[in-house]
């Protein structure tokens, strides 16, 4: 079976031929057969030194034996039941200790089921319908996440969404001033924030910026949302809120909070968490604030999970792929210096980003950062791709507690080798 065969079978079968939009590649997506550590290898036998780690998830490299053991011995106990059970409590307790803002944990089945739910939970909280946020940040796919993901716009990039759920999100740039006068629209009750700045930290958001937005939030009195669905235990154990000292109100967390299966959670202050809590609102069957789902904090996920808070809470797996990727951004800079050409590798904790024809962020605007895919991301990627290297979409790449100074290295001869074809095509 080849690469080119399947994505031909899968345009019939699947809409573009995938499953998640960003896994569209042209000619045709590869398809993997098996991962570990920090490698995969696809079906015509094809090794890779993966650098997208399952969309972030993937902190401890692919199939950690702790994690692998933890859930074949859950599955021959139950795969799912839907009712309660020890290692959920676990779980949340791990969570709880971990995150500053967390006294309670809710689990969900995905990150955007986290960021619905922390943005119903404010609004039902502030009593307020209208929410803000910021101008490029990604927090999910559903209604009320997706206008403004796209820099520099207000457009919401899908059709389908209504334009009355549109009319309620505000958006601002990530600047204190051009929040504080977004603010003073008192109709706004909710202030949603990507914790590693937009997408994946692309565009970054620094320690005194990111504090100066917390206190004008805070000034305003609305409800602060992190959302750490990429930073939570990735910045540190306890996320980009432990490492910075700053707490919000409530915080969303999925890929590793789950020990990289399918899921997510939200956790914060106990006075709005407890809106869903039955036993304090009306009959005992509908608490104020409605939250279901048939998967949310499955034993599966949870077996997973309580294996792999251990492994994370130590900071140990933290600190090794922030090396590795400091390594790769060493080496791609010194890269772009000995070819004479302008370009940069940026970022903070375990993710890498290139930007090419710059050699610094300074005077560019979001949109200009974002501008993406352009033609030189393209032939990057694809460049990389065909020494074995897999980036993820746009600009970034991630290393996990896996990867090793060999597989960067590796993946370093592979930069300078594309970016020599680049120059010369
Ligand atoms: N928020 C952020 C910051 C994300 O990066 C993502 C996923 N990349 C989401 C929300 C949505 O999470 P999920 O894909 O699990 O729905």
């Amino acid at each position: 079976m080849t690469n080119i065969a399947l994505s031909q079978r899968a345009r019939t079968a699947l809409p573009g031929g995938v499953s998640h939009e960003l896994r569209y590649r042209a000619p045709h997506p590869i398809y993997i057969t098996r991962a570990s550590g920090a490698e995969k290898w696809d079906v015509e036998g094809r090794r890779y030194v993966d650098f997208k780690m399952g969309s972030a998830s993937q902190m401890l490299g692919h199939s950690h034996p702790a994690i692998v053991e933890a859930v074949q011995r859950q599955a021959e106990r139950g795969i799912f039941s839907a009712d309660c059970h020890e290692a959920e409590l676990e779980w949340a307790e791990w969570v709880n200790r971990l995150f500053p803002c967390a006294e309670r944990t809710r689990f969900t089945a995905s990150g955007t089921e986290a960021t619905m739910l922390a943005l119903r939970l404010a609004r039902a909280w502030s009593g307020k319908e209208r929410v803000l946020r910021i101008d490029g940040h990604f927090h999910g796919w559903h209604d009320h996440a997706l206008k403004g993901s796209k820099p520099g716009s207000d457009a919401a990039p899908s059709l389908g969404i209504p334009g009355c759920v549109n009319d309620l999100i505000d958006i601002c740039a990530a600047e204190p001033q051009a929040m504080a006068r977004a603010l003073q629209d008192d109709r706004i009750g909710t202030v949603i924030i990507e914790a590693s700045g937009a997408n994946y930290g692309c565009v970054p958001l620094e320690t005194d910026r990111l504090r100066a937005l917390h206190d004008v939030a805070r000034a305003a009195g609305v409800v602060l949302v992190f959302d750490e669905i990429i930073t939570g235990f990735r910045w540190s154990p306890g996320g980009r809120q432990t490492r910075d000292d700053l707490t919000p109100d409530l915080t969303t967390l999925a890929k590793v909070v789950t020990g990289g299966l399918p899921g997510g959670a939200v956790c914060g202050r106990a006075d709005i968490m407890d809106l869903m809590n039955n036993a304090t609102q009306r009959d005992g069957l509908a608490p104020a604030v409605s939250h279901k789902g048939t998967f949310n904090g499955s034993p599966l996920i949870a077996a997973a999970a309580c294996a792999a808070m251990p492994l994370l809470a130590s900071g140990e797996a933290q600190a090794q792929a922030d090396s590795m990727a400091q390594r790769m951004r060493d080496g791609m800079n010194t890269a772009f210096a000995q070819a004479g050409v302008p370009g940069l590798a940026y970022g903070d904790s375990s993710i890498f980003h290139v930007s090419f024809g710059h050699s610094t962020l300074n005077g560019l605007t979001p949109a200009q950062i974002r501008g993406l895919p352009s033609a030189q991301v393209t032939a990057y990627r694809d460049g990389m791709l065909a020494e074995g290297i897999d980036m993820m979409a746009y600009t970034s790449g991630l290393t996990s507690a896996a990867h090793t100074p060999e597989l960067v290295d590796e993946a370093l001869d592979a930069f300078r080798r594309t970016l020599a074809r680049m120059i010369r095509d």
